[in-house]
């Protein structure tokens, strides 16, 4: 099951999946909030951190979380303070009770990842596209809008037209025709 702890947590905080399961992992501690106690209440124990890129509000909570649960860090680029483990382009990973794909999806940072899961019919993408076509800033530092473009139809390539659940990096999640969503976001980021 993946929960989104950050529902209705009025922070700067990005969205911070619990995925349980087998493996219960955190994605992105977020930031700005006490993530800690939202995770204790539902969940014993957790395995590890995985991060979608180290932007300060998918972050913040990093250490936090790391020090209450004794556990460790994976994310695209192990050089960056608080990142443990890297996680390699396309190497899988095991996210609840299914293994996912990272895929790097430079454009809105250079360390951003999303991991799907066709066989769960999951994509999470972090801040790489959102709900109705909205896509990741690329003004920041690292940003670029041709790369971004490039790795969103990266993933299209990688997603199936009958993809279940977007979870992204702020705002709602997507239930209904979530690949139609990230279709979307490759139109309008050429647009924009
Ligand atoms: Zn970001």
């Amino acid at each position: 099951m993946i929960t989104n702890l950050a529902q209705g947590v009025r922070a700067f905080t990005s969205n911070v999946y619990l995925v349980d399961g087998d493996r219960t992992v955190l994605v992105d501690p977020g930031a700005n909030f006490d993530v800690v106690e939202a995770i204790r209440s539902r969940v014993d124990d957790l395995e590890a951190v995985v991060l979608t890129h180290t932007h300060p509000d998918h972050v913040g909570n990093l250490e936090a979380v790391k020090d209450a649960f004794g556990v460790e860090a994976w994310g695209y680029d192990h050089t960056i303070d608080g990142v443990d483990h890297a996680i390699t382009d396309e190497e899988t990973i095991r996210l609840g009770d299914h293994e996912y794909i990272a895929l790097h999806t430079p454009g809105h940072k250079d360390d951003h990842l999303c991991f799907y899961s066709a066989d769960a019919g999951v994509l999470i993408a972090g801040d790489l596209v959102f709900q109705n076509g909205s896509f990741g800033r690329t003004d920041l530092e690292e940003g670029d809008r041709e790369t971004l473009i490039e790795s969103i139809d990266r993933v299209s390539e990688w997603i199936d037209d009958d993809l279940a659940e977007l979870h992204t990096g702020h705002g709602p999640s997507v239930t209904s025709k979530p690949a139609e969503h990230v279709e979307l976001a490759a139109r309008m980021a050429r647009q924009t």
